[in-house]
Parts: structure tokens; sequence; C-alpha cells
């Protein structure tokens, strides 16, 4: 195989050890690009940035650091950094920590391989499974290169990206699922600051999901590695005749 260019960005930032892990992982199939945000953003979904300036720092050969988002990552990586090399592959991760169900619209990591499949990039995205607060990215690195390769050779189904979670401990295997659908029981924590100011803290609840055979959440504990084709077109299609029925007047 030819040494393609492969942008890898993630949103545990620059110098977090998936990416690392990662780069090594995709060395094989080309010239891996790093083109990662200069601190964490997780969380950020598909923010892209529009009313400050964006730098980039280069911090090796290949090796870039953006102040901005996953997505800026992306934007600029394929149309500035790699204008003149487009390249052949996107993966963001391997993020600490899952990106399972309707999270995915919170994540950078999976806005990252949204974003290059809008400039028509294949993409992927990995996340690993903590363990008592820990990621060992050993696997999901071998599975990666795995499915590089695969997409590489076998192209991506049009408007298509991957989201890949990887269980703690060995995968039993892999399998391919549905994006489950996470139940939130809202939780927030509410303190009050050294000034007698109320705070609050989003989350502290353990995450729940619907039960689904065919989750990805059921994948993951299950111990399998899940594979999620997603696409872009948010549309509720099963609905529309529904909502056309409405009584709406301009
Ligand atoms: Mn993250």
């Amino acid at each position: 195989m030819n040494r393609v260019p492969i942008l890898i960005t993630n949103d545990d930032g620059f110098n977090a050890d998936g990416l690392r892990v990662l780069e090594e992982a995709l060395q094989p199939l080309g010239e891996v690009y790093v083109i990662a945000p200069d601190r964490e953003q997780s969380g950020q979904g598909h923010a892209l940035t529009l009313n400050h300036p964006l730098r980039i720092e280069r911090r090796g050969p290949r090796h870039y650091a953006v102040q901005g988002t996953p997505t800026d990552c992306i934007y600029l990586g394929v149309h500035s950094v790699l204008a003149d090399r487009r390249p052949a592959l996107v993966v963001s991760g391997i993020n600490k920590g899952t990106n399972l169900g309707d999270d995915v619209t919170y994540s950078g990591t999976v806005a990252a391989a949204f974003e290059a499949t809008l400039i028509e990039v294949p993409a992927f995205a990995v996340s690993q499974q903590l363990e008592h607060g820990q990621a060992d990215f050993a696997a999901a690195g071998r599975f990666a290169l795995q499915l590089a390769q695969e997409v590489l050779e076998r192209g991506m189904p049009a408007d298509t990206l991957l989201n890949v979670n990887v269980p703690r401990g060995k995968p039993r295997g892999v399998r391919v699922t549905k994006q489950g659908k996470r139940l939130y029981p809202g939780g927030v924590i509410e303190r009050a600051d050294p000034k007698g100011r109320t705070y609050y803290w989003i989350g502290g609840t353990p995450a729940e999901w619907e039960e689904d055979p065919e989750s990805d959440f059921a994948a993951l504990a299950e111990g399998w590695i899940s594979l999620t084709p997603l696409h872009l077109d948010l549309t509720h299609h099963r609905v529309l005749d529904e909502v056309r029925r409405w009584n709406l007047e301009a």
C-alpha cells in the first residue's frame, strides 16, 4: 500500500495517551498527521470556532496543536495543513472513555469524524471504556489499525462514519450495533462556593440505558467491541407524514 496521508485528532488534547497509541498503531498504513486540540475539548460536540482567530503550533514533524475544537482541527487540517495532500482517512481518538448512544451528540471525538464525513473524507472514531478510571488503549490501537486497513481497501459507504467503542479487558470479538438510547436521570450537583453563591455540576449519576440487545451499550456490557455505522441525516423519516398532518400555516 502507498504511504497515504492519514489525519488523526481527538478531543482529549494533543498530549493525551490515546492519541499517541493511535499514532503508533496507524504508522504501518501511511504518513500519520497529528492535528489535535492543544487542550482537552471533551464535550464540545461539533463546535466550530467562528469568532476568534485560530492558531496552529507545529510541535514536530507532522505534529500540529490547534487552539480550537476537534472540528476546527479537521477543517484546518484538510483545508490548510493538508491542502495539497488530501487525507485518505481521518481517525479520531482513542478517547479516554466510551462514546455510546445519544452521547455521540456531545462528543468532540465523534464530531471530528462527522466533520470529515461532511467534507467526504472517510472517517471513524474510537473510544476506550475505562477500568477504575484508567484506560488501556492497546486493544483499541490494534483494532484501529485493522479497521483503517479495511476502510482504505474497501472505501467507506457514502455519508457514513463509524463509531467504535472498545470494552475494558480482552474483547470477545466485534459486533456491528445500533446507537443505543441512554436514560438521562438528570443528575445535577448543587453546592455553595466560598462566597455563598450557588454553583452547579452536571452529572454525578451512573449511566443507564434502554435494554436493547442490538445496541452499542449491550455489546460493551458483554465485552464486545461495538462498531456502529452513523450518518449525519438527523431527519426522523418515520414521523414526516405525522408532522405534515399538523394544522400549520405561514
Ligand atoms: Mn474525550
